[in-house]
């Protein structure tokens, strides 16, 4: 018997919040973000799904997107941070990766070099997220020069990016499409702005390219109940089972630190799951997790490979039930908020060391 725990993946789920995604994005073109294995589902296995209904698909770097071309993934791919060296440009023109130019040293390299064919270049224009990108300013000169540039094929995209898309009527974003719009006003090129929360709440920002992530996964980018986020289904449960089980007399601790300590006769159960699997060790007693479809509440420190969980108020529990960490019936947004952090982090920092396992829709 191999360790029983696993990350099952829902292709179905996937496909359905994808199909939503393209639903919102109307007469616009999907491009589901893929980066950092799909934000750990399996970068592959999740492209092979939204190619169905996107006309391109979004890493962060010429490594992801490789990997999903020696894989069979066909699509486009827009490296998002764009290129770090003229050898990845090579790669970019021969692969058919569409590169996000964001600063003077790209679009250099572009102007500069012999390639084997046209590469397609978005311009990323930073409106007030301050990271990557050119000044708004400059969108006609840019607009001009790639559109005189022999390397540069396909059609141009302005494309920026919303810090605060998350939150309801936010004034920065409101700044953020208005700085965008006037700049690009009387190009003649397409726009790229919205990212999961923009495209689920902010139609402003719906445009010829949207740009999806999080949602895609089934979570939701909100940390307030959104109606169209409502209808996203949570695409990864990680799942293991009780390995062990004890009975711990008032006032004996458990777990490292004796940070948990009983108040009560408990029944401890221990999960063969820790932060060596990317449980996150900021998870406090009270996290909860379901047994057998119930709740119940961790118990004393995350370790590496294992957890416990306080049982005492479940009835009938035994070796071998079924433990959900996250996924079906268990938010990643409620994990992540006892945690400490965002629904992204939870999933994407799933190790390797757990086995996924693909099927058409979850038990
Ligand atoms: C990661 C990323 C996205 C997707 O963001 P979500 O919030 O996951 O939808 C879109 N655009 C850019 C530039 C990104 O880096």
């Amino acid at each position: 018997m191999p360790r029983p725990t696993r990350a099952v993946v829902d292709l179905g789920a996937l496909d359905h919040n994808c199909k939503l995604a393209a639903e919102l994005s109307g007469a616009g073109a999907l491009m589901p973000v893929v980066k950092a294995n799909a934000y750990g589902h399996g970068a592959v296995e999740a492209a092979r799904v939204f190619e169905r209904h996107a006309a391109a698909l979004a890493v962060a770097s010429t490594e992801e997107a490789v990997t999903l071309r020696e894989s069979g993934i066909q699509a486009p791919i827009l490296l998002l941070q764009g290129i770090f060296s003229a050898d990845e440009l090579q790669i970019a023109s021969r692969q058919d990766f569409w590169i996000m130019l964001q600063n003077d040293a790209q679009l250099g390299l572009v102007e500069s070099s012999e390639l084997p064919r046209p590469v397609s270049c978005w311009i990323k224009l930073d409106t007030g997220m301050h990271r990557l990108g050119f000044l708004p300013s400059r969108a006609h000169e840019l607009h001009q020069r790639l559109q005189a540039c022999p390397q540069v094929g396909g059609d141009t995209v302005l494309a920026t990016h919303l810090a605060c898309a998350d939150e309801p009527d936010n004034a920065h974003t409101r700044a953020q499409l208005h700085c965008f719009l006037t700049h690009t006003e009387g190009l003649d090129a397409q726009h790229s702005i919205a990212n999961s929360p923009a495209l689920l709440a902010w139609p402003d920002a719906r445009s010829h390219w949207n740009r999806p992530g999080v949602m895609l996964y089934g979570q939701s980018p909100f940390a307030f109940e959104q109606d169209t986020a409502q209808k996203l289904q949570p695409a990864m449960t990680l799942l293991s089972e009780i390995q062990a089980l004890r009975d711990v007399p008032v006032g004996d601790s458990v777990g490292y630190g004796s940070s948990w300590v009983a108040s009560r006769p408990s029944r401890i159960a221990t999960v063969p799951v820790g932060y060596g699997d990317g449980y996150p060790r900021a998870a406090p007693s009270g996290t909860p997790v379901l047994i057998n479809g119930h709740r119940a509440a961790l118990a004393g420190r995350v370790s590496m490979d294992m957890i416990t969980v306080d049982v005492t108020d479940l009835p009938n529990v035994a070796l071998g039930d079924t433990v959900t960490l996250w996924g079906q019936g268990l938010s990643t947004n409620e994990i992540a908020d006892w945690a400490g952090t965002i629904s992204y982090e939870v999933t994407t920092r799933l190790l390797p060391r757990v086995p996924r396992e693909y099927r058409a829709s979850t038990p």
